[in-house]
């Protein structure tokens, strides 16, 4: 993920991010014309909070959004960021014990070092 601070709504208590994955949109057929899809969206809180959202299919953090859009908004609220990491390093390794020998093996095992 490539982050970058939106400078404009980031104050000294306030960092807000948004996320790049690689995802690009463009009117079909012209390549000149393609933009970035930022999917995830952050709040960095003074307090050590952080607000994470991510949209899906195709629509980037600054779209207009209603209780009728299919982005798919998903909203994590992460309290301790050191935690949070710990606590999905903990359930990757029970997944990768879990699926030892089973299908979907290829998916579960430790990151090789590159
Ligand atoms: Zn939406």
């Amino acid at each position: 993920m490539e982050w970058e601070i939106i400078k404009e709504n980031s104050k000294d208590y306030w960092l807000e991010l948004k996320g790049w994955d690689g995802g690009e949109k463009y009117p079909f057929g012209e390549l000149d014309k393609r933009t970035k899809i930022y999917s995830v969206h952050i709040a960095c809180k003074w307090d050590g909070c952080i607000d994470y959202r991510t949209y899906s299919n195709g629509y980037s953090y600054d779209h207009e959004c209603d209780d009728d859009c299919p982005c798919c908004q998903d909203y994590i609220h992460i309290c301790d960021i050191d935690e949070f990491i710990k606590d999905l390093q903990q359930l990757k390794k029970v997944a990768i014990q879990y699926y030892k020998g089973k299908s979907g093996e290829e998916y579960w095992k430790e990151e090789q070092n590159v």
